[in-house]
């Protein structure tokens, strides 16, 4: 069942994912950013392992909480608000349920796109993390209610994830330091969109 410490090992494991693709998302960020992506994210997730390390929150919900106030206090740059945003209106979406649904999984993930935009205001095709997040989403919620397994509704948004970050290349940035390079962000693929589909993987592959 996924209960808290199965969601507390999976954010472990994406924290490990982070710090193994931290590389690469510097280059993507000094591609179209300033660089600091992956050297963002990495210190964040190092902080909420840490506060995974000083407590275990008993249910799914407080657990994620936990990471989004982590990423909030922790990160600066645009990400980490946006991630910390995104991580708390997933918490409030699971509320206490002690485990996992595939529905509400779904529910949470299209919660954190929503919270995502509330404060970010990107719409999808402005060569952000919404548009990863946003076909996972969609695609979570279409697997959950066809097919059943958490597994399956995680590697479908994976999937969705993937392809999303994968259209962002060709696209111009309106949003964030990239939209400052307006012509000149075409042909790279955006940062954040790329680590929202590296989390969903790694979220996919702990469920598996
Ligand atoms: P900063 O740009 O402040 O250095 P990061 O480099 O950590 O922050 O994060 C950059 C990423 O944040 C971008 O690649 C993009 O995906 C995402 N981002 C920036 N602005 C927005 C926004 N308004 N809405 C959604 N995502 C955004
Ligand atoms: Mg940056
Ligand atoms: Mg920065």
């Amino acid at each position: 069942p996924c209960d808290a410490a199965a969601v507390a090992a999976a954010i472990r494991a994406a924290a490990a994912v982070i710090t193994t693709h931290r590389d690469e998302l510097v280059r993507l960020d000094q591609a179209i950013g300033d660089a600091d992506h992956g050297e963002n994210l990495e210190r964040g997730f190092g902080f909420v392992v840490s506060s995974l390390d000083g407590e275990v929150p008993d249910n799914p919900g407080a657990v994620l909480k936990l990471v989004a106030t982590t990423l909030i206090s922790k990160v600066g740059g645009a990400a980490g608000p946006l991630y910390g945003t995104a991580f708390l209106r997933a918490a409030t979406a699971l509320g206490d349920a002690p485990v996992l649904t595939p529905e509400s999984v779904a529910a949470a993930l299209r919660a954190a796109v929503g919270g995502v935009v509330a404060r970010g205001k990107a719409e999808v095709g402005d060569k952000t993390m919404v548009d990863a997040l946003t076909p996972a989403a969609d695609a979570a919620e279409q697997t959950a209610a066809v097919a059943g397994e958490l597994a399956e509704v995680l590697r479908a948004a994976a999937d969705a994830a993937e392809a999303g970050a994968e259209s962002t290349v060709p696209l111009i940035a309106r949003k964030g330091r990239a939209s400052y390079l307006g012509e000149r962000s075409v042909g790279h693929l955006d940062p954040g969109a790329r680590s929202s589909a590296l989390l969903l993987r790694s979220f996919a592959d702990s469920a598996a």
